[in-house]
């Protein structure tokens, strides 16, 4: 069974943010519109963050993806009272967006702030609804529930369902998220941790390896190499 996880290199990360475009489009999240954006309620599965140091002239900037950590101890899954949100059998963590009754509890509990409320029904102007993903599993969540990012989930059923249909066994290479496709930096990596020959679990385990708010124990499956 592999425990999938991400290593994002901030190196090779140039804020180009087609990670964050790739995301929208794949997992049908709505465009809030300045109105809804200005009061905080932008859906951003991914996005990345700028750290600004120093004054200008002499301003460095430290950049970070973000996408939901897929921790292996969530304090997100401990507080939902409706078990809408678990940890699957491989490690991501899923929302059943059938169950949640929208009472925020996880977003208060996430550390990492990447739960998003739907405060608003999902809509998109035109043209960009030729552009919705049509794959059920990407149906626009409501109004009233919490949403993020699932590391494309449906991506995984379905290379599962294409290795059946070929007649051979499903690898960890046949799955890979939309933001680490599109990459342009190619700084985002994607795999089985538990694989010591895969690649993610190599970066995972680099001197160069870290993980956001570690001290918290939530242990997150997301890593990151930082910038040297
Ligand atoms: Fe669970 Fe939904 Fe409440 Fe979050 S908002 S804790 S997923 S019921
Ligand atoms: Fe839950 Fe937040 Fe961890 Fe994602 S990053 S698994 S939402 S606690």
């Amino acid at each position: 069974m592999p425990r999938w996880g991400m290593v994002i290199d901030l190196d090779k990360c140039f804020a180009c943010q087609s990670c964050t475009a790739a995301c929208r489009m794949e997992n049908n999240t709505a465009v809030a519109g300045p109105d809804q954006a200005e009061m905080g309620r932008a859906v951003l599965w991914n996005e990345v963050l700028p750290f600004l140091e120093g004054e200008y002239p002499n301003v460095t900037a430290t950049l970070l993806p973000r996408p939901c950590q897929h921790c292996d101890n969530p304090p997100c899954i401990k507080v939902c009272p409706v078990k809408a949100t678990f940890l699957d059998e491989e490690g991501i963590v899923e929302v059943d967006y059938q169950r949640c009754i929208g009472c925020r509890m996880c977003t208060v509990a996430c550390p990492y702030e990447i739960r998003y409320f739907n405060w608003y029904a999902p809509t998109w102007p035109e043209p960009l609804t030729a552009h919705l993903n049509p794959d059920p599993e990407t149906a626009p969540r409501p109004a009233g529930v919490v949403e993020k990012c699932s590391f494309c989930i449906q991506r995984r059923r379905k290379a599962e369902q294409q290795a059946l249909v070929e007649g051979r066994p499903f690898t960890a290479t046949d799955y890979i998220p939309a933001c680490v496709q599109t990459c342009t930096g190619h700084a985002r990596y994607f795999g089985d941790l538990d694989d010591p020959n895969s690649l993610v679990s190599k970066l995972a385990h680099s001197p160069r390896a870290m993980r956001l708010l570690e001290e918290l124990g939530t242990e997150p499956k997301v890593y990151y190499l930082k910038q040297g």
